[in-house]
């Protein structure tokens, strides 16, 4: 699949659910109302379309959320694309979680065909913790990474650079992280979904500032490491691992995406950031066949835009897009 910028598009971004365990400051506001169950797809859809991307082109699959880990009988889905990634037809499958369900799934991820997975996780710190997730227990998350790394999965921590929150722990972080054998990627906040009475501006802190603070204790290397994603990696050199920095904010990252969305009610987004959209659910439910899925889905890819324009500052509180970061997936 080529876009109209001649972007080769083999990366699907699946968002398998919009509920969750916990409810980030960032993400979610306290009392967020979900989907009816209806709505979403069943694992036998997700399977559907996933196999059907797949056969367009598709080589990277990640499953998201909400909490991936937290829909019922997602190891169903997981276990029916194993055998893409024995033929070699996808490349690679891949979880982005928060980690709170991995003492259970770890080894079962592994014998799914996952080799690395993303954990989100802006804190070491008990209290904050609780204060960011709202309803998360660090000790559990802490003792999931554990079951991840004993099973043979590589873990990159995705952590979102919080002013006057986590800029304190900065250092503490990426020490531990080199100390577990984890990459670390820090994400600059993004405007999306209303999060009640949480203001962006006030979370906004630039990675330009965290690099800054870091080097005042690390040597970071420049890296040609290129995930394929928007991440720009540098090597720690105490640590010898890699650490990443995703800065929507304060860079375009556009010219190279490979990635389109989809949502759990079958909404595929062609940009994080735009709202140029087509409904796959509407494509699936309409005849057993996947013809109708294909055309709608080579249709979408014809509109995919250039870029996002997400924008934080004094005149433009409100998000940029209205949907949370828990509906596309992130
Ligand atoms: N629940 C899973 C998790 O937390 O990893 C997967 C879904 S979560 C929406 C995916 C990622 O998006 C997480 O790393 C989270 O920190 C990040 N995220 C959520 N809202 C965000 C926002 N407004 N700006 C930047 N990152 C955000
Ligand atoms: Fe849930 Fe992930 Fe959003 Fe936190 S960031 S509320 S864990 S979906």
């Amino acid at each position: 699949m080529i876009d109209p910028y001649g972007r080769r598009v083999d990366y699907l971004r699946v968002s398998v659910t919009d509920r969750c365990d916990f409810r980030c400051v960032y993400c979610m506001a306290e009392d967020m109302e979900f989907l009816p169950k209806k709505d979403l797809l069943s694992i036998e859809e997700l399977e559907r379309v996933c196999a059907t991307f797949i056969d367009l082109g598709v080589k990277k699959l990640r499953f998201t959320g909400g909490e991936p880990l937290v829909r019922k009988n997602i190891m169903k889905l997981f276990n029916s694309l194993t055998p893409y990634l024995e033929s070699g037809q996808l490349r690679e499958m891949t979880v982005t979680t928060n980690g709170s369900q991995l003492h259970r799934y770890a080894d079962q991820l592994v014998d799914a065909g996952m080799k690395r997975i993303n954990v989100s996780l802006d804190t070491l710190n008990r209290d904050l913790f609780r204060a960011i997730t709202r309803w998360g227990d660090l000790d559990q998350v802490l003792t999931g990474l554990q079951a991840a790394k004993r099973a043979g999965l590589e873990v990159k921590i995705n952590a979102v650079a919080l002013k006057g929150v986590n800029d304190k722990e900065l250092n503490t972080m990426l020490a531990w992280a080199g100390d577990e054998g984890f990459d670390l990627t820090f994400i600059e906040v993004m405007p999306m979904g209303d999060i009640g009475n949480e203001s962006r501006l006030d979370q906004y802190l630039p990675l330009t500032e965290v690099r800054r603070l870091l080097e005042e204790h690390w040597t970071l290397e420049e890296s040609s490491y290129n995930s394929g994603g928007p991440a720009r990696y540098l090597t720690v050199k105490e640590t010898g691992k890699r650490l990443g920095f995703i800065t929507p904010m304060t860079h375009n990252f556009c010219e190279s995406c490979n990635r389109v969305r989809m949502t759990c009610t079958g909404q595929f987004f062609l940009c994080l950031g735009q709202n140029e959209d087509a409904d796959l659910r509407a494509a699936l439910r309409s005849s057993e066949g996947d013809e109708q899925l294909r055309n709608t889905i080579l249709e979408a890819i014809s509109r995919k835009p250039k870029g996002h324009d997400f924008i934080i500052d004094r005149n433009n509180h409100g998000p940029a897009v209205s949907r949370h970061m828990s509906v596309t997936g992130g």
